[in-house]
């Protein structure tokens, strides 16, 4: 007979990859409270307080703000599939993995995808969105502000929307990586739908994703001539649980809304504005600590994101090799780059709770100890000594 499973018991890792980060003790706290049904009145205030403080994290007006059922993928997945009929053209990004994937999902929903080749690690020129749209005609333009694959903040936001507007586009953004950590502006932007996650630079748990929609892009769902091809995630039926009526259409994650909640109450207690700023601070911070151990930035400064770092390891590192030390002798999790990165760079990420000086500090002196057990020739504590004195300058 097979022995009984063991208690759960697992290592106290400090989580500094591409996400999840740092889960906030609040929202630990606010996950643990036990549930209630998801037609309680008591429940349905926490719907509304949920999209109340998510349109105001995303910078929106826009009445249809869920937070959608399942992981970032699930909320992209909606965006997609609804936005995209079959027979439709997409424009989306082809300067990482996010960007492959938004074209996966277009080709899924019977859609067409041109992608905008651009190497990784480079943002798109808006001017290429442009062509793009004039050659292609499309119905969805898709744009990733911040490509977790690769570090690439995209900027001119407002110059994509614009260009995929004056050709009748709606234009969907791929927030995961910036909400509550990057400046984000949805309507200032003319953005029409965005998704996003909770795992990353809101420090909740994953399982909430969110997902908010304008006039302009709901009407095209509401107009399709076919029905969105997932029943779960179709808008014009979810609206019946998130619209006015609040009925039943699936069991929502009860703990996972109250941990986003208390996590959208975290950003607005310090102020979302201030917030971006907190994540340029220790970015700088663990960013100029990179480089004094003798790492190189992958991404140019003036579109690195602060909430994710692809660094180049000295010659002769394997990223593999590298996380699986840190993991393993110090407890901290970073990640390798992946695509064109994945054999010489990692990916440290500076989310939420972990865009703190203690995170910073403790990742970077993990970092200095394995490049100096691995033969690299660096002062160990080279790092740390870089993130103090930009800190101190401040
Ligand atoms: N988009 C980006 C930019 C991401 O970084 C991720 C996850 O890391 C996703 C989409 C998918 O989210 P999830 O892994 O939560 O399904």
């Amino acid at each position: 007979m097979e022995p009984p499973v063991a208690e759960l018991r697992l290592p106290d890792r400090l989580l500094m990859g591409p996400g999840p980060s740092e889960t906030h003790p609040r929202v630990l706290d606010a996950f643990g409270t036990p549930p209630v049904g998801h037609l309680d009145p008591a429940f349905i205030d926490v719907m509304d307080d949920t999209q109340r403080l998510l349109r105001a994290t995303l910078r929106t007006d826009n009445e249809w703000t869920i937070p959608v059922s399942g992981t970032g993928s699930a909320s992209m997945e909606a965006a997609i599939g609804n936005l995209v009929e079959p027979g439709e053209t997409a424009v989306v990004p082809g300067n990482g993995y996010f960007g492959d994937r938004m074209a996966e999902m277009v080709r899924r929903a019977g859609g067409t995808a041109v992608q905008v080749e651009t190497p990784w690690g480079k943002p798109l020129d808006p001017a290429d969105v442009r062509d793009a749209c004039a050659e292609h005609d499309p119905a969805v333009v898709g744009v990733v502000h911040a490509e977790t694959s690769t570090g690439v903040r995209q900027p001119e936001m407002s110059a994509i929307t614009d260009a995929a507007h004056d050709h009748g586009a709606v234009v969907v953004a791929d927030c995961v990586t910036s909400i509550g950590g990057v400046e984000f502006r949805m309507d200032e932007w003319g953005i029409d739908a965005a998704y996003a996650a909770s795992q990353k630079c809101l420090s909740c748990p994953p399982g909430a994703s969110p997902l908010s929609v304008n006039d302009r892009a709901m009407a095209k769902i509401l107009d399709r001539e076919e029905s969105v091809r997932s029943w779960y995630l179709d808008l014009s039926l979810l609206d019946d649980y998130w619209g006015e009526e609040r009925a039943y259409h699936h069991t929502a994650p009860v703990n996972n809304v109250y941990a986003l909640r208390e996590a959208l109450r975290l950003v607005d207690e310090e102020g979302v504005e201030n917030r971006w700023q907190r994540h340029e601070e220790y970015a700088e911070a663990l960013q100029e600590g990179l480089w004094a151990l003798g790492l190189e930035p992958v991404v140019e400064s003036d579109v690195r994101l602060p909430s994710l770092t692809t660094a180049r390891l000295p010659s002769g590192l394997e990223p593999g090799e590298v996380v699986a030390t840190m993991r393993d002798d110090y407890d901290v999790e970073i990640a390798t780059g992946l695509g064109a990165f994945a054999d010489e760079a990692i990916r440290v990420g500076c989310m939420g709770y972990g865009a703190h000086r203690g995170p910073v500090l403790e990742t970077l002196g993990a970092l200095g100890e394995t490049l100096a057990s691995a033969g690299v020739g660096v002062e160990p504590g080279a790092g740390v000594e870089a993130a103090v004195s930009t800190l101190g300058r401040r």
